[in-house]
């Protein structure tokens, strides 16, 4: 049998790039900057010129990334913060740990992203209520698919609402031309190794066309620092970039453009040789994914089988994600049950994500296809 395939090929990336990730890191070695070191403000002004924002800010991973703006925005108990269920914890952990209330709204279930007009629903049903002052949206271009943003705009405008953007997948996406992490009055991204633009540990960043809720931000990610570094002008984090990370970020964002496109052709390849056999992604004429996982669906009560089958043909698979938020135990206090939000529980049950990153072949393509077609016979 042939070697099993890697799900995110993080080692022929880090052959390709040796040389630079060494020199790079070397320097910093060097220079012995560890904290806040030239690299990172050399990254954030890299990353808010990719995405087409005025301002990055870096922090330590792509929650903080996302707790930052509630933060700054001072969203807290009583308030409302509408999520999506079907996404990863951070999105309403963030909520959470504000001490506001997640308030969950089904998913579209061909882009797997929130529901415009189910969100506007949500929002009359928590006015009409009252217990709850509605204050934010948490939009998540989940798997890399940029969300239906004219549509959200519109209702977060109508309901005077802040929308922040959870880029943690979508570095790189495109909606109507727009980078991915500039919607929003803030959008969050996430470094994480596996991530379509990943350092070598946690990592994220913050990007906003606001001069003064960047200048807020900057303060909270160290301890909400004011005019001197013992001046404290608010209660904040420690959620720094390391300087290592950000010389990383620096060569890999020079890679970036040509593995985007190499992930675009291993989209259109395995829709190519899959889509008579699953449900493929479908992405948008006007919208370009960063393709942070190829997710099709299949027959619920096949799926373990297809799984286990791939896998013993040496194919990894991952499920992302088996249980929808407003199931999940830590939930439990807030009420939800099965049937709540059936699209996101129906794609629960029968989503599979396969291997993809940008250095995977024609071949290996061919393998992952075969071993599906087999596993589905
Ligand atoms: C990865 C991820 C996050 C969190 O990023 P970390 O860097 O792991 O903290 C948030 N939201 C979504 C949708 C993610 O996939």
């Amino acid at each position: 049998m042939s070697e099993p395939l890697a799900f995110v090929d993080l080692k022929s990336q880090r052959q390709v790039l040796d040389e630079r990730l060494r020199e790079a890191v070397g320097g910093v070695l060097e220079r012995g900057q560890y904290i806040m070191g030239p690299e990172v403000g050399l990254l954030e002004r890299r990353l808010a010129e990719y995405a087409g924002v005025r301002e990055a800010i870096t922090c330590a991973n792509g929650t903080d990334a996302l707790v930052l703006p509630l933060m700054a925005w001072e969203v807290g108990p009583g308030d409302a913060v509408f999520v999506p269920p079907f996404t990863f914890m951070s999105t309403a952990e963030v909520v959470s740990l504000r001490r506001a209330s997640p308030v969950f709204v089904d998913i579209d279930p061909v882009s797997y992203n929130i529901d415009p007009a189910a969100l506007e629903a949500r929002i009359q049903a928590v006015k009409k209520e009252g217990r709850l002052k509605p204050r934010a949206v948490i939009a998540v271009d989940l798997f890399g698919l940029p969300c239906d943003y004219q549509a959200i705009e519109a209702v977060a405008k109508k309901h005077d609402l802040m929308l922040l953007e959870d880029a943690a997948q979508a570095f790189g996406g495109r909606y109507r031309n727009r980078p991915c992490g500039s919607f929003g009055q803030a959008a969050g991204v996430s470094f994480f190794p596996a991530k379509p633009l990943g350092c070598y540990g946690d990592g994220g960043a913050v990007f906003t066309n606001e001069a003064a809720l960047a200048e807020k931000i900057r303060s909270l990610r160290v301890h909400g620092q004011g005019g001197h570094k013992y001046e404290h002008v608010g209660i904040g984090l420690n959620s720094r970039l390391d300087t290592l990370q950000a010389a990383i970020l620096l060569v890999k964002l020079d890679a970036f453009p040509g593995e985007l496109e190499a992930r675009q052709k291993v989209a259109q390849g395995y829709e190519r040789r899959l889509k008579n056999l699953a449900v493929v992604p479908r992405v948008p004429a006007d919208c370009l994914s960063a393709w942070a996982q190829y997710t099709v669906r299949t027959p619920a009560d096949r799926r373990a089988d297809i799984m286990r089958a791939m896998s013993e043909a040496g194919i990894p698979t991952m499920i992302y994600y088996p249980l929808p938020l407003h199931l999940q135990p830590a939930y439990a206090g807030l009420g939800g049950r099965p049937g709540d939000f059936p699209e996101a529980e129906k794609a629960a049950r029968e989503v599979m994500s396969l291997p993809m990153h940008p250095y995977l072949t024609g071949e290996q393509q061919d393998r992952v296809a075969g071993a599906f077609k087999k596993a589905l016979a």
